[in-house]
């Protein structure tokens, strides 16, 4: 491949030249990855590129390197805050390489392209026994696209995000050279790309690991009516590695109105749910006294006995209207100060949510499983996740982000951070605070690996040099 690629005609054209993939500049094909779920950032890129193998990739990248251009990765297209949309540049759908390349499920790992959905690796792993270690609440999404981002499972107080489960990566760097990097070989850029938002590097291929699995789980969901009891028996749980699996939902209760100096107010009774899960080869090895005994909940609601299979399987498929925008939110909280931010925020959310239908609950991280110098946690043994999911007309937007904003504000002050995944809506005070001590080596990588900024500009901003 040359090293320079120059401009000669128009943009589509010259890629169609070079390319292998399919390449277009249809009204149609650019309008469809000019959003993403959230809803609220639209961008427009001139050409659309399906790569058809690594080389592809490359190529794109000399190309953009050489015309001034901006190229970014874009895969299911699942985040929220345009983190995957590109303005007038390149943009890559990471889709088109979709094959499952090597899988040993005797060796526990496979490898497979950036652009395989993990609903995909999961039909292909059950049968055979195993299965990637943590799975988040969505399949349709890509092995690539979760890994920029982390990937967070109702168990990953045990093994860390997905990212931690990876175990090498095929990458074009924003100069558009081909790298394999792992926790042994070019270590530095393997721990950047990975939570990188496609900043540091595209990943083309992904080496991850698999686990063995059980076949067989039960789940209890445990009514709590106060959140000190259900942070508390989280705690126990995760310190004791108790269960398998473990996510709290939060239930709004209107128990009337009550009059005061301004006005009627709704009274609102939150509940939180507890579901903690254990895999067993069978139901009967389960000690249920010993599991439940000490957890101080109100009310054992349900017992859900399912196959591994069944139990897996993402819960609901959530609507995206078009007139909606979905400003998703993510806390990472010390759970020293949980149950003081939690409260808050349940108390501000009926000022400015329909709080019966936002989804509202919280998990388990133990920064101890967590390696990935760009997903950064509270420096805690507990941290609680606390996630607000509410879909709502684009009209209300202001409204409801200038609330939102107000909450990762309070959070970074208790000492939070924040899950890039979902909606944010930073400038360079909150990026310092995201990333703390970490913040000047970011910087200092992004200009080691994408020294021209051409990679997903517009997301993450950076210090000027
Ligand atoms: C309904 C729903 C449920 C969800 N549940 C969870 C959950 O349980 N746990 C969780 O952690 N997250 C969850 N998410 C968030 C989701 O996992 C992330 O937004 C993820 O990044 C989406 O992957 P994608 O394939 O859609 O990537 P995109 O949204 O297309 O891209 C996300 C980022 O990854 C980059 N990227 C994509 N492909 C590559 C590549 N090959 N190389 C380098 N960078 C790349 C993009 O540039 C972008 O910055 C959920 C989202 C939705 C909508």
């Amino acid at each position: 491949m040359p090293s320079q690629i120059t401009y000669i005609n128009s943009i589509a054209s010259d890629l169609k030249s070079m390319i292998n993939g399919d390449v277009s500049s249809i009204e149609t094909d650019l309008l469809d990855v000019s959003q993403d779920f959230g809803g609220i950032v639209q961008k427009r890129p001139q050409v659309v590129v399906r790569p058809q193998n690594s080389m592809d990739v490359a190529t794109a990248v000399k190309y953009a390197l050489s015309n001034d251009l901006t190229l970014s990765s874009r895969a299911a297209g699942h985040s929220c805050s345009g983190q995957s949309l590109n303005q007038d540049g390149i943009l890559l759908d990471m889709r088109s390489l979709n094959q499952i390349h090597e899988f040993y499920p005797d060796r526990l790992w496979f490898k497979a392209d950036a652009g395989v959905t993990w609903r995909k690796i999961v039909d292909t792993s059950l049968p055979q026994g195993v299965i990637p270690p943590v799975l988040t609440n969505n399949f349709d999404v890509t092995i690539g696209g979760t890994l920029s981002a982390a990937g967070i499972g109702q168990n990953s107080f045990r093994y860390g995000c997905q990212a931690d489960n990876c175990l090498g990566l095929e990458v074009v760097t924003g100069t558009g050279d081909l790298v394999w990097c792992s926790p042994d070989e070019n270590s530095e850029l393997f721990r950047h790309v990975l939570c990188g938002y496609g900043q540091f590097g595209i990943m083309t291929q992904i080496q991850h690991r698999l686990r063995p699995y059980r076949p067989f789980t039960r789940t209890y969901f445990l009514r709590f009516d106060d959140l000190d009891s259900l942070l508390t028996a989280e705690r126990l749980l995760v310190s004791e590695d108790r269960v398998d699996g473990l996510l709290a939902l939060f239930s709004p209760c209107m128990l009337g109105v009550a009059r005061g100096g301004t006005g009627i107010q709704p009274l609102i009774q939150w509940f939180y749910r507890m579901q903690m899960t254990v895999e067993v080869d069978s139901t009967n090895d389960i000690n249920q006294e010993q599991l439940l005994s000490d957890l101080n909940f109100q009310r054992h609601i349900y017992t859900e006995d399912l196959t591994f299979e069944q139990f897996i399987q993402p819960i609901a498929e959530v609507p995206h209207p078009a007139g909606d925008a979905n400003p998703w939110l993510d806390m990472f909280l010390p759970a020293s100060i949980a149950k003081d931010y939690i409260e808050t925020a349940l108390q501000r959310i009926p000022g400015f949510l329909d709080f019966r239908k936002t989804p509202v609950g919280s998990f388990c991280m133990s920064p101890k499983t967590i390696h990935n110098p760009l997903f950064p946690l509270p420096p805690e043994d507990l941290v609680i996740g606390f996630g607000m999911y509410p879909t709502i007309p684009k009209p209300q937007l202001p409204l409801v982000a200038e609330q939102l904003n107000a909450l990762t504000e309070l959070g970074f002050k208790m000492g939070g951070k924040r899950y890039l995944a979902t909606w944010s809506d930073f400038g360079l005070p909150q990026w310092r605070l995201q990333f703390g001590e970490y913040w000047p080596t970011l910087n200092e990588m992004k200009r080691k690996y994408d020294p021209k900024g051409l990679l997903n500009p517009g997301f993450l901003q950076y210090e000027s040099a």
